[in-house]
């Protein structure tokens, strides 16, 4: 059900077109169908009864990265990535989830065994992939450059609580799923830098995905109880702030949780006041002099905006004024930096063929600045930037792990 407000909004729509070049999409298929302003105008003759929810509709609404460029240039102030999120869960009640999506969803929503599939497809996954063809892909990624899982997740490698002698304030982390189970050494980063700022950490073992996946999948029903789970851990009294490390997690707590409930009729306040709470990473850093305790690293490094940071939350400056504390490391801007880097989530399976034109514009803004080092906040980028890398010599990371090497903190690797 699309909310009256969304509903009245697409009037208007004064179909001025500004939305059109900046998409990364239209940019590459230049059919009006495939823009912000095409599918705002087929989403408005859907709810007027003139167009059926076909499963050609489907197939262009599903044409986006959802990576609100249109959203932030639209004059008229079309929330056009609410609109179409909300015109997901029409088609997706109507046609179903596609098998693939349900079953991903249903272990990150606990109703199968995700401990049972993540031991087996760790096994079967660092056992196979040697045998695999080379040249296998999915997406525009090759096989070869997907993340082994984690031995065991880091939730269960780390304490609730990591308790530091008078401490100057006490947070709560969201892991997120891919630093939970792939990538735990940003965890373990992360925690060290808050630690040795005097930061104790409350790291609530029972946190569940965040849901962002589904929600955008258009099944948002189905992350209820995660939403709900995850609202009730964050609005804990005992902690100053809910820092994120994970843009896609940040996103969904900061902005979309409240949202989502409020289309579906429930009460947001709570939500609300969690999104009050939270923090990326970078931003709470920020409230630091953390520039005094770093040690020279040698390299250069670049950045890439991830949408869900700088579109979703507004974070755009902290990652790089963080980097740029590194003693000895020279940051360099690369061209597009703002601009997706053609992964949304499912998108680059789906749409190999849009995706991989605009990684390749990406890989090339990155190589022309010569940086050895990229860094970005969202495990969806790095693996779609790594997995698209044409040369050897440039390390993919999270800005905490350069922080935490420059710290000369001791982290072990999952
Ligand atoms: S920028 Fe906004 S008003 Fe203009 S065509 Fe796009 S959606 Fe419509
Ligand atoms: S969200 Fe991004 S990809 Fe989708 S229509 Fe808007 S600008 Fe284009």
């Amino acid at each position: 059900m699309i909310s009256k407000n969304l509903r009245e909004e697409v009037h208007n729509c004064i179909k001025c077109g500004i939305c059109l070049t900046p998409c990364p999409v239209y940019k590459q298929r230049l059919v009006e169908a495939t823009s912000p302003r095409g599918k705002v105008q087929l989403i408005r003759n859907v709810m007027e009864g003139n167009l059926e929810l076909s499963e050609n509709f489907t197939r262009i609404l599903f044409t986006c990265l959802l990576c609100e460029t249109c959203t932030v240039n639209c004059p008229s102030g079309l929330q056009v990535d609410q609109l179409m999120k909300a015109m997901r869960v029409e088609v997706i009640e109507k046609f179903g989830l596609p098998g693939k999506k349900k079953f991903l969803f249903e272990l990150l929503t606990g109703k199968r065994l995700l401990p049972f599939y993540l031991f087996w497809g760790r096994v079967l996954r660092n056992n196979l992939l040697p045998l695999l063809p080379v040249k296998g892909k999915v997406g525009t990624i090759p096989l070869k450059k997907f993340p082994r899982l984690s031995r065991q997740p880091l939730l269960k490698k780390i304490p609730e609580v990591i308790s530091v002698p008078e401490p100057k304030g006490r947070v709560l982390y969201f892991t997120g799923c891919a630093t939970n189970y792939l990538d735990g050494e940003i965890g373990r980063a992360t925690i060290e830098i808050l630690v040795r700022l005097g930061v104790e950490v409350v790291v609530p073992k029972d946190q569940m995905c965040c849901g962002l996946p589904i929600f955008l999948a258009g099944a948002p029903q189905m992350a209820l109880p995660n939403i709900l789970k995850n609202v009730a851990l964050g609005n804990r009294q005992d902690v100053d702030a809910v820092v994120v490390e994970c843009a896609t997690c940040g996103a969904a707590l900061k902005k979309e949780y409240p949202h989502i409930l409020r289309e579906m009729g429930q009460n947001a306040e709570k939500a609300e006041a969690l999104s009050r709470k939270v923090l990326d990473i970078s931003q709470y850093l920020m409230k630091f002099d953390l520039g005094k305790m770093l040690r020279p690293l040698k390299g250069k490094v670049t950045y890439h905006d991830p949408c869900h940071l700088l579109r979703s939350q507004g974070v755009k400056d902290e990652p790089r004024a963080l980097l740029r504390q590194i003693p000895e490391l020279d940051f360099v801007e690369m061209g597009g930096a703002d601009v997706c880097c053609g992964g949304g989530g499912t998108f680059q399976w789906e749409h190999p063929e849009i995706s991989e034109n605009i990684t390749a514009q990406k890989i090339g803004n990155i190589e022309e600045t010569g940086a050895n080092y990229v860094a970005t906040g969202c495990p969806g980028c790095r693996l779609q930037i790594f997995g698209n890398l044409r040369k050897d010599g440039v390390e993919v990371v999270h800005p905490v792990q350069l922080i935490s090497r420059s710290l000369g903190s001791p982290i072990s690797r999952a």
